[in-house]
């Protein structure tokens, strides 16, 4: 990292006494408190103020830094950035977390009190939000020049509480909270164009009669560990064009400026409360195109200011995009070049395909995000003339030259596909429009990258055999360990004496103390420490007394049908039916944790939720099992519950229907922090088992192989279920009725998606699971034996860093020398 002329590196910090006097000065003169009146939540701004009066200084000299246009900076755009909290991670990369626990204390306030003041940006649904976030901390703190681009949603994703145990949502204004972080940019505004028509003159395109919308970034800074570099996540927000338009006015189209004003306001308002299923509506695609157009605008503008000319676009730009949801980029950069910029077409290709990379996160097929070729002709009616142009070309060149005379090959392949009844529309596959317009495709484990390779795009991947490549995903170890679990960082610190924060594969010199008593011993207090704080945080949020000795078995993630929370549903109805059979069983006393948001209209998956809370109100207050079993569902996943129940975690339930999980970035979290992965060989699970060893996994079911042979010939769910006599009771007594008894019928979307389809296979891989649960008791029984296993799962994660992730991307794909 030496090719930096201004050393961010010399990372210079601050004492005690002068956050203290800081914090003094803010309370004092800006927010006008004396210290001794100030809440928690006073000291929480002051705080906040401070982090970014030292944030905007380091931007300015990281802008001065990287004035002379010497580097290539990294444009990631994401519709989600699932940030978190970020007083505590700032203080932390900063330097002065110590020091501003020390001065907060002496005003006499804990700074852990004054950190649960901040809300939690919701800015993303789940794993592919949160994966954009871990992304920027490593960027930057690998001294990556970057840019994050996306949208400032008012309406984050919805709030989720239970009542009698069903999900209710509410909106998520969390902006209307104090939140000092984001500093409007209006100088940076852009204006959008939707609607309007095409004109061709003299074989030049024009788009007229628009309707305009106004873009405003808010930025948020974004640090880095051990450097003073600070990069920018840049949201935009929609706004109505200033001033009256007389234009439309005169022309007796009132009705369109007001139009303008209802879009405008419309644009920004709402995240799209699904996780891997897209919404077929208008306005998420001018959402999607709205942050293309305004993110592709900015990065051009400061292109044009520190260079001359368009050669060295290529080699100074690159943009990522995360999943299709931005794949409208393609068409506008296109746009831009051509209509603007006066290059052939044929060039302005070239010049896309050399700056566009693109990351595939599902092959669900569901998920993967068509438009009607009229929708898009009517919202980017230029978008959709350049998409054909590209098809064109793509089949007619490319396709042709490969493929000789192929016309199956060329529908296959086509960005548009053909309804098979006429009366249908025709639609536009952004998969394809992505792959085709980029310079690189990626996968987000091992596995998935395959299976993007031979199902997904087998034909792309035999034409640009080079083309498709593999980045597993990773997690920053700043807030995924250092952050959220203080303990054992400072175990770890102690331990290795070395830097592992900013070189995660450091944690393997841990497996020489797995098998040491004093550390194992250490080690365990520290989790039964973690556990007890979770305790208190279940006792608060569920009114539940949970015992921090029990095994706490934790599944935290959005609800899915191929996530099977149904699965672990099904398998604790079992584990309490063997304890009422026999109160006396001598086994380990279990907690089961859920934390999950079902997306609103996803009426499965909500089915599931109320059926986990009416188990847990069941278990949790029957006496006769005297305690040996608890089931826990807390509300509200999001970032900071997560790094509440993380560090407390004995188990992480990772049991996708393999060949469905892309990767999953929970499971890397969890095994950090010392828990055991119950887990079927799918996603980045495949990967932590080769780091951890068989021997310290509890791995089971059916591999993707085999899922596929018992596809091919005929899946039966029902003759599971008559063949396997504990399942068929549980399955029964959930049909039954007894759960639910104001309402018998509750858990029929439920049973009968597992008995009639199972599409999932749950309960062909239930035998096999219950067996796995059987092992980590035995396991649980032996405590050198867990400790060790635990140990060893913490230090086997260094290939799961985030800062791994991103030296994959910038060796393999952005062509970023470090
Ligand atoms: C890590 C994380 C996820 C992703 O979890 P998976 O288990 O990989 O699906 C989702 N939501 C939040 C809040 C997270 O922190």
């Amino acid at each position: 990292m030496s090719r930096m002329n201004v050393d961010l590196n010399s990372v210079r910090t601050m004492d005690t006494a002068q956050v203290e006097q800081g914090i003094r000065r803010i309370l004092e003169q800006s927010l006008g408190v004396e210290p001794d009146e100030a809440t928690p939540g006073d000291y929480w701004e002051a705080l906040s103020l401070l982090v970014r009066e030292i944030n905007l200084d380091r931007i300015r000299n990281t802008r001065r830094e990287e004035k002379d246009g010497s580097v290539r900076r990294v444009y990631y755009l994401s519709l989600e950035f699932l940030v978190g909290r970020l007083l505590g991670n700032n203080l932390h990369n900063l330097g002065i977390y110590h020091q501003a626990e020390k001065a907060t204390a002496s005003f006499g306030v804990n700074l852990s009190d004054v950190l649960e003041y901040e809300t939690d940006p919701a800015l993303g649904n789940g794993g592919l939000g949160r994966l954009a976030a871990c992304f920027l901390d490593s960027l930057t703190t690998l001294n990556v020049p970057a840019f994050g681009y996306g949208i400032n949603y008012r309406f984050g994703l919805f709030k989720q509480g239970f009542v009698g145990g069903k999900q209710v949502e509410s909106p998520d204004a969390w902006r209307e909270d104090s939140f000092p972080w984001g500093i409007e940019k209006p100088k940076r505004k852009q204006v959008v164009r939707l609607y309007g028509q095409v004109r061709e003159v003299d074989g030049k395109a024009y788009w007229d009669d628009t309707q305009e919308v106004l873009g405003v970034p808010w930025d948020l800074p974004v640090t880095g560990y051990n450097t003073e570099r600070v990069n920018t996540l840049r949201l935009w927000e929609g706004r109505a064009t200033e001033g009256f338009d007389l234009n439309s006015f005169d022309a007796g189209r009132y009705q369109d400026s007001r139009f303008r004003e209802i879009l405008a306001e419309n644009i920004s308002q709402v995240l799209y409360p699904n996780d891997s299923h897209p919404e077929g509506k208008e306005l998420r695609l001018i959402q999607q195109y709205f942050f293309v157009a305004c993110s592709l605008a900015d990065l051009i503008a400061r292109y044009k200011r520190e260079h001359e000319g368009w050669e060295q676009f290529t080699s100074k730009v690159v943009i990522q995009l995360n999943d299709t949801h931005p794949a409208i980029a393609v068409p506008e950069l296109l746009r831009i070049l051509m209509d603007e910029e006066d290059f052939v077409f044929t060039k302005a290709l070239e010049i896309c395909r050399s700056v566009f990379c693109y990351t595939n996160h599902t092959l669900l097929p569901e998920a993967l995000e068509t438009w009607s070729q009229g929708l898009i002709a009517r919202v980017l009616p230029r978008h959709m003339q350049l998409i054909y142009k590209i098809n064109y070309h793509f089949l007619h060149n490319e396709v042709e030259k490969h493929w000789p005379g192929d016309h199956q090959m060329k529908n296959r392949l086509s960005i548009i596909e053909e309804p098979n009844n006429p009366a249908e529309p025709q639609m536009v596959r952004m998969a394809y429009l992505s792959v085709i317009g980029s310079h690189k495709v990626n996968g987000v484990a091992a596995l998935h990258s395959s299976l993007v390779k031979q199902k997904l795009f087998p034909e792309f991947d035999e034409l640009w055999p080079d083309k498709i490549v593999n980045v597993t995903n990773g997690v920053t170890p700043r807030r995924w360990l250092a952050n959220c679990n203080p303990e054992l960082a400072e175990l770890i610190d102690s331990t290795l004496k070395s830097d592992w924060q900013s070189d995660l594969a450091r944690l393997g010199e841990l497996k020489v103390w797995a098998d040491d008593p004093e550390f194992q011993k250490k080690f365990a207090r520290i989790k039964r420490d973690n556990k007890v704080a979770l305790a208190s945080v279940i006792d608060e949020l569920c009114g539940v007394k949970v015992n921090p000795d029990a095994i706490f078995d934790v599944q935290i993630k959005r609800l899915h049908e191929y996530k099977r929370q149904q699965l672990n549903l099904l398998h604790i109805m079992a584990v309490y039916r063997r304890l009422l059979e026999d109160p006396d069983l001598d086994v380990p006393h279990r907690v089961f944790i859920f934390a999950a948001k079902a997306a609103p209209g996803y009426l499965v998956a909500k089915n599931i939720i109320y059926a986990i809370n009416r188990l847990a109100d069941r278990v949790n207050n029957d006496r006769r099992i005297r305690d040996k079993l608890k089931v826990i569902f807390l509300p509200n996943y999001r970032v900071s519950l997560a790094e509440k129940i993380i560090p407390a975690a004995d188990v992480s339930e990772q049991i996708s229907t393999a060949g469905f999980e892309a990767s999953g970035t929970g499971n890397m979290k969890l095994a950090l922090n010392g828990a055991l992965t119950i887990g079927t060989m799918d996603g980045a699970n495949v990967e932590i088992a080769e780091e951890v060893g068989e021997e310290n996994i509890f791995i089971f079911g059916k591999t993707v192989e085999e899922v596929s042979d018992l596809r091919q010939r005929g899946y039966n769910p029902r003759d599971i279920y008559q063949h396997n006599e504990e399942l068929k009771a549980v399955i029964d007594w959930l049909a039954s009725g007894d759960l639910s008894p104001d309402e018998p019928d509750a858990f029929r979307p439920l049973v009968e998606s597992l008995l009639d389809s199972d599409y999932f296979l749950t309960l062909a891989d239930y035998q096999s699971y219950s067996d796995a649960h059987d092992r980590i008791v035995k396991a649980w029984k032996a405590p050198s034996y867990w400790w060790r296993m635990a140990i060893i799962n913490t230090a086997s994660m260094g290939k799961f860093s985030s800062d791994r992730s991103i030296v994959d991307y910038c060796k393999t794909i952005w062509n970023i020398g470090l």
